[in-house]
């Protein structure tokens, strides 16, 4: 079995329940996944991540590839075996962080040539070299390489970007058929969605994945720069035209205001960085918006990062210590954050999950919006610090 099952579709948006059903077990969605692009979230382990509730993580086929090495990876059972964790692993085809991170970049029709970031070596990838390793890796669900475009870009530039991912995306599909055959081993494929803020050309690369045979979608090149009203109308123009039963996952997506505005219009799956890489800096996620613990009126403050959380972190620590770890440099004080901010995602996620069924997406979507933002701004203004 491998597939998506919609469970529930809210009647008063477009919002719904769903079920990715893969090799390595299901997933509830709506889902927000931590993003693990070295094989790990960092400075969690998987005991951590499994007392959260997280479902599964995001990881990336180009990091792996340039260190530690498909071969090692491969050579110590897999992906999911290397990093001790037992639940799905999107590996990500590493489109993004070529374009990104890597240097001197020539595209060809054929593929893609770069120098590492790491050591300046240089590298030549195809699309069915990004498929196969992901198969070596044995992850559970698959991406094709893309090129995942900054922003702005003209029309011109994105209508060959897109012609470019969408040759891609087939040479990809037919690379999948093979290695299904060859490692015994099937993994949820996924077609990725560019086009930049064009809404013509993402409905062209979405009619061009489902003729050459995807079912399931993420949508990537978002949240690269352009403003959230050019996010939400391409995600409200494309929620037109999948089909019921396909799987939608906004990929670098994480802003809770933006996965409540993307469930809101049928987005199914999520993965962002930030409730790591903020709380390592000493940012804590709470419903009453972000709180910065470095500031200094933490300084004596007794109370949790978030008072109505059950965390670790919550239960056993107050705001003035884990203040004074990241003041101090301890890694102590990131990781108690980052595991806040991990619970507090999966927390959100149910609390979506369960309105949705309830009915009452749309108040609570409202009500915590206000409150999110209310305090945010009085949380955040004190920025100083010794
Ligand atoms: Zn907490």
């Amino acid at each position: 079995m491998n597939n998506f099952d919609l469970i529930y579709q809210s009647k008063e948006c477009k919002a719904r329940l769903g079920r990715i059903v893969s090799l390595n077990g299901e997933v509830l969605t709506p889902a927000f996944f931590p993003v693990a692009t070295q094989a790990a979230v960092k400075t969690l382990s998987p005991k951590d991540l499994n007392s959260c509730g997280v479902q599964g993580l995001l990881s990336n086929i180009y990091h792996l590839y340039l260190r530690p090495g498909i071969d090692v990876i491969e050579g110590l059972g897999g992906l999911r075996k290397f990093m001790g964790w037992k639940k799905p692993v999107i590996t990500d085809s590493g489109g993004y962080q070529i374009f990104s991170l890597a240097k001197l970049i020539k595209v060809y029709k054929e593929g893609v040539e770069f120098n590492s970031h790491i050591d300046g070596s240089r590298h030549f990838l195809k699309p069915e070299d990004i498929i196969r390793m992901q198969f070596r890796v044995r992850s559970s669900v698959v991406l094709p390489l893309d090129e995942c475009l900054k922003f702005p870009v003209t029309l011109k530039y994105a209508e060959d970007s897109l012609a470019l991912t969408n040759h891609w995306a087939k040479l990809s599909q037919q690379a999948f058929k093979e290695c299904l055959e060859k490692f015994a081993y099937s993994p949820l494929p996924l077609g990725i969605i560019q086009g930049s803020i064009y809404p013509e050309l993402r409905k062209k690369s979405l009619e061009f994945l489902i003729e050459t045979g995807y079912d399931h979608f993420a949508i990537g090149g978002l949240s690269v720069g352009e403003s959230k009203d050019l996010r939400y109308n391409i995600i409200d123009f494309l929620s037109g035209n999948f089909s019921e039963g396909s799987l939608r996952y906004v990929m670098g997506i994480g802003e809770p205001e933006d996965i409540l505005e993307l469930v809101d219009r049928g987005m199914d799956l999520f993965d962002c960085v930030i409730p790591t890489r903020l709380g390592r800096t000493g940012t804590a996620f709470t419903d009453k918006g972000k709180i910065v613990v470095r500031n200094s009126a933490f300084r004596k403050d007794s109370m949790p990062l978030d008072e109505g959380c059950g965390c670790y972190a919550c239960r056993n620590f107050s705001r003035g210590y884990i203040r004074h770890l990241i003041n101090a440099n301890e890694v102590l004080g990131g990781k108690l954050i980052s595991f806040h901010n991990i619970w507090w995602f999966m927390e959100f996620m149910k609390r979506i999950r369960r309105e949705i069924k309830k009915g009452s997406f749309r108040k609570f979507k409202k009500d915590f919006l206000a409150g999110y933002f209310e305090n945010s701004a009085v949380l955040d203004s004190d920025k100083d610090d010794g």
